[in-house]
């Protein structure tokens, strides 16, 4: 029944239909699944006299005047007594049929907010219906309000809903997950089955708490909840379940190659990162793809992990796409492939923003004929020319910059004797673990928990612009003790001119009060080899200061770099902070980030700011950052549009993940046709990240 057309409810027809669509109301089910924004008290009739501005209420009278005026705007104006009182009912909009419902002597009944109007107490457009001898009992239930568009009225969409619970109240066999709760207990109670709880929601009684209702706490809400955590999963579930009949080529461990390689770091690594690699190289040795995301903090040493996973491929004479979201993040990689990989005699080629046609010619051909086994790059990865001879492994940084699509069409290019290649994602946006089991059910996890030794934490400062001369001095301290800075100027224009002006201009006033300090600019309108040029002589200490705009944030590795001053930092986001951040305290050496900020805050900005001051961890950063955006902006590209939850909250039904995990399997395992059934009812077009 859920699955069925809105059409197949009485009264929706083809127009009504597409006002729905507009809602993203397709089928029963997704009427059903539309819960109101908040609900009505009109289970009790009001007297007139002793309402009060900016309530709500249900008032029933007599019209004892009614005409139609003419002052600025033609109006209608009606006088509405109950014998207690009178209120003024106002109408801007109105035919013949309103006029006549309210004529003269009419006994009505109105809903609408009380205000306060020129001649007392009024009410501007309020519902209004005749009272007919049948009605003589006001509603026994909460009235609901629902999220509408426009043609559509609060009234049909009630009715339509009604039609609905109708339908649903005569199909119990929907509640595929009854008999799954029967040995479950919520809060100690049982959990109420599917019809009963959309019943409530819809149509609550009249001594129902509405802020429960609203909060998504009460069980009624939470069992709807539970049902789209479970949908999710299983959608995610399903896809990879399909893409196991993918195949992929399995690379075997080249384990001496791996030691030498080990033995050839100036470092050793730490725990967390022999663990990922040991996961990463297992699965490379399947011949079902890898997908598997690779999550740690900045700065915990993802890179060496991915060049070690490439090393693997190239052991098995396959090649490895190494996919960057910026230009200078792609040049870096591309740097510690080239430095790692080459004394191994591997070739390691870069595919990096506009390069003179003859290069980037003898590089397209060293990818095509095999020669590159790993090839390095932004955005040009994805491009018609680009041909692999044997893609075997697909390595992904940051990947909330990159789209779903662009992911998909790279993993294409490994698909010529179908087999597709294997997925490394990294990121540095911790998931928390309900988020990995419900949003990310697809993906196996890697997780670098530790960052190697010797780091010292990062000591977070926030500071008022009014104590920039303060910051000036210390900055010039720091520089003439040896010790590097970033300055960095955010995004703030959404236009890159305006903000590398910007730059320019800092670069232009530090210069001035920092005379003896060698200062560096960098900014997204740079061309890549004049940026290279900077970055470098950053990196080698040639500079002492180096202000940039935000195009530093992914990456960037200089460790003798200890200081950082984030300007505007109340306009930036917290995982953005969070990033820049990591830029420093990279070395063994004590970094301060000085986050400056005008007054005023914002208390969402306070917030920010405050987490930040307290906390290095990147996870609790992250958890604080869903908690205060919600989870469809903080997961970007995985949440936005059909994929985004409509009832259930990453966050608020956390708690109900481990009853997720436990009846998503069991309905795995047992029910084919309850999976097929709840993913079609929640999930949009059935997305499916497998194809992906
Ligand atoms: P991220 O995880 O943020 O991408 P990187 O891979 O850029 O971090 O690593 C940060 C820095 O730490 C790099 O200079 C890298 O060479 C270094 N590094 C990586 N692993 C270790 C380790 N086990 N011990 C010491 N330094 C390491
Ligand atoms: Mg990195």
């Amino acid at each position: 029944m859920f699955d069925r057309p809105v059409e197949s409810l009485a009264g929706v027809g083809p127009k009504v239909a597409e006002r729905l669509a507009k809602l993203g109301v397709r089928t029963v089910g997704d009427v059903l699944c539309l819960l109101p924004q908040r609900y009505e008290d009109r289970t009790a009739l009001r007297p007139i006299g002793g309402l009060a501005a900016g309530e709500k209420a249900l008032v029933e009278g007599v019209v004892e005047l009614s005409e139609t005026v003419y002052r600025r705007r033609r109006s209608l104006l009606c006088r509405l007594a109950d014998g207690t009182g009178a209120i003024t009912l106002r109408f801007f909009y109105f035919n013949k049929s309103v006029e006549q419902a309210l004529a003269r002597g009419q006994r009505v009944r109105c809903f609408g907010e009380v205000r306060v109007g020129p001649a007392g107490l009024e009410m501007v457009h309020p519902e209004h219906h005749a009272v007919r001898a049948d009605d003589a009992e006001p509603d026994d239930r909460l009235t609901p309000v629902y999220p509408t568009t426009e043609g559509l009225h609060q009234q049909s969409l009630r009715r339509i809903v009604a039609r609905a619970l109708a339908m649903l109240e005569r199909d119990s066999h929907d509640d595929h997950l009854a008999p799954l709760l029967a040995s479950h207990a919520l809060a100690g109670e049982a959990w109420p089955p599917l019809g009963v709880a959309l019943e409530y929601l819809h149509s609550p009684p009249r001594d129902a708490s509405t802020a429960l209702l609203l909060s998504g706490l009460h069980p009624c809400s939470r069992r709807i909840a539970l049902e789209e955590l479970i949908a999710q999963r299983l959608s995610l579930r399903r896809s990879a379940a399909n893409a196991s009949h993918e195949r992929a080529r399995p690379l075997p461990a080249p384990t001496a190659r791996l030691a030498a390689f080990r033995s050839s770091l100036p470092f050793e690594l730490t725990r967390a990162q022999t663990a990922a690699l040991d996961e990463i190289v297992a699965d490379l040795g399947r011949s079902a793809p890898m997908n598997r995301l690779l999550q740690g903090d900045v700065g915990s040493g993802k890179t060496v992990v991915a060049a070690m996973a490439a090393l693997v491929a190239a052991a098995a004479g396959c090649q490895t796409a190494v996919m960057a979201p910026t230009e200078l993040l792609a040049e870096q990689h591309f740097a510690s492939f080239e430095r790692w990989l080459a004394p191994l005699g591997i070739e390691v080629a870069g595919l990096i923003g506009a390069q003179p046609a003859r290069t980037r010619a003898a590089t397209l051909a060293a990818v095509a004929d095999g020669r590159a086994a790993v090839v390095v790059g932004t955005h040009a990865l994805f491009q018609e020319s680009v041909e692999f001879r044997q893609l075997a492994l697909v390595i992904v940084d940051e990947q909330h910059r990159f789209g779903v699509e662009q992911r998909r069409r790279l993993k294409q290019k490994g698909t010529d004797d179908a087999r597709v290649p294997h997925q490394l994602i990294m990121t540095a946006t911790p998931i928390p673990r309900t988020l990995a089991m419900t949003a990310f059910a697809d993906l196996d996890c890697s997780v670098i928990g530790e960052l190697p030794p010797g780091r010292q934490p990062v000591q977070t400062v926030v500071l008022p612009e009014q104590r920039r001369a303060e910051l000036v001095e210390r900055v010039a301290a720091h520089c003439a003790a040896g010790q590097q800075a970033y300055w960095v100027c955010p995004l703030i224009e959404e236009s890159e001119l305006i903000d590398s002006s910007a730059a320019s201009a800092l670069h232009a006033e530090l210069a001035e009060a920092l005379p003896s300090a060698r200062i560096g600019l960098i900014h997204g309108r740079m061309k890549s080899a004049e940026k290279d040029v900077v970055m470098r002589a950053f990196k080698s200490a040639k500079l002492d200061l180096l202000v940039a705009t935000t195009v530093i944030e992914v990456g960037v590795d200089v460790p003798n770099a200890t200081l950082m001053v984030v300007e505007n930092a109340e306009r930036m986001g917290l995982a953005q902070l969070h990033q820049l951040r990591g830029r420093v305290g990279r070395g063994s050496k004590a970094s301060t980030c000085v986050l400056l900020y005008r007054a005023p805050l914002s208390e969402l900005a306070r917030q920010r700011l405050g987490v930040l001051r307290e906390t290095n961890d990147g996870f609790a950063v992250a958890q604080k950052d869903l908690e205060l955006r919600g989870s469809g902006e903080v997961l970007g590209t995985r949440q936005t549009g059909d994929a985004a939850l409509r009832v259930a909250d990453h966050i608020r039904d956390a708690d109900l993940v481990p009853l997720v995990v436990e009846l998503s399997e069991r309905l795995l395992a047992a029910a084919p046709a309850a999976v097929e059934s709840l993913i079609g009812r929640w999930i949009r077009g059935g997305i499916d990240y497998a194809k992906v």
